[in-house]
């Protein structure tokens, strides 16, 4: 490693090395993983705050591994990115979402799955037709996916053109987009005017501060306001009691999701919930 502006060869650091180590012991496990279909899929349903029904289910990524023990989501989904493993990880909780939105709508529960994804893995030129045919071999109405994006870094501008193809291509077959983290990500204004996305998920850092600070909840009210002057459909994460929840009512947010109303959890342990 060369330091910045000069010649000098410094050694890495013993703590760099174990990061760098880690995470390659990490993406070889994932190959693994992914290659056996190893990874769980752990789901969190979100409420419509008027009928106060169940109207979908976010699907969330869980890991255990045999030999390197439970990697969190976030450890694992940045170690993804940087490998690029994380289009296999996208298409694996498409897949087994897709299924499970199928045995719910047999079992007569009308619910929506909502997959997490990052912007970038709609770079490739066959990204859409890839998902299409995953979808159309589940049987699941495209009508019953949602996308929930996140962008934390800057896209490159010749992407960016490639990316909003690949994301009509799949609303124009009857998929919606969420922009998740509302109001942390790199460029939520942006991507509000430039993508087909129809609902805002407010990020869970606003909801936690609310009752604490009296600027919190106006930004919260704000990103409500906003959202629906723009008819779109507006989410708070992350609300874990009551207060929270009377108050996003208030504001006149639409959905809610978060411990007050359930933990992510497998779908046998949501059976009694959902009745
Ligand atoms: P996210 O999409 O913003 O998901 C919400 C996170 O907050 C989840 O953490 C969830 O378990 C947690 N959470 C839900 N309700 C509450 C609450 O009331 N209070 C608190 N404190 N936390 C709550 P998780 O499952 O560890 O996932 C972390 C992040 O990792 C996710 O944030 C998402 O960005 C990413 N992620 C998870 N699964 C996937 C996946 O399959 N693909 C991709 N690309 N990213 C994923
Ligand atoms: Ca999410
Ligand atoms: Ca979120
Ligand atoms: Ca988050």
């Amino acid at each position: 490693v060369r330091e910045a502006g000069g010649n000098n060869i410094v050694s890495l650091s013993k703590a760099s090395h174990k990061a760098l180590n880690r995470r390659s012991v990490v993406e070889k496990r994932l190959l693994l993983a992914l290659d056996q279909r190893n990874l769980d899929v752990y789901y969190q349903p979100l409420i419509d705050t008027a009928s106060k029904k169940v109207i979908a289910m976010e699907a969330l990524v869980r890991w255990h591994d045999e030999e390197i023990g439970t990697v969190t989501p976030d450890e694992l989904i940045p170690i993804a990115e940087e490998t690029g493993l994380i289009s296999e990880i996208g298409m694996f909780m498409l897949e087994k979402a897709c299924l499970q939105a199928v045995e719910w709508h047999t079992q007569g529960h009308d619910l929506k799955v909502s997959i997490n994804s990052s912007i970038r893995e709609f770079r490739g030129k066959n990204v859409a037709k890839t998902m299409l045919e995953i979808i159309e071999r589940t049987g699941c109405p495209t009508t019953s996916i949602h996308l929930e994006i996140t962008e934390k870094f800057a896209l490159e501008a010749e992407s960016e053109t490639s990316i909003m193809a690949q994301m009509r291509t799949l609303e124009q077959a009857g998929i919606s987009f969420i922009l998740d983290d509302f109001g942390t990500g790199y460029a939520s204004f942006r991507y509000m005017q430039l993508l087909p996305i129809k609902t805002l998920k407010i990020d869970q850092t606003f909801i936690a501060s609310m009752l604490k600070s009296e600027k919190s909840a106006q930004i919260v009210n704000g990103m409500v306001q906003l959202g629906k002057s723009m008819n779109f459909s507006v989410i708070a994460e992350g609300v874990e009691n009551e207060e929270q929840a009377e108050l996003l009512q208030q504001f006149g947010c639409d959905v809610l999701q978060g411990y007050y109303i359930s933990k992510p959890a497998l779908p046998s342990e949501l059976k009694a919930f959902l009745k």
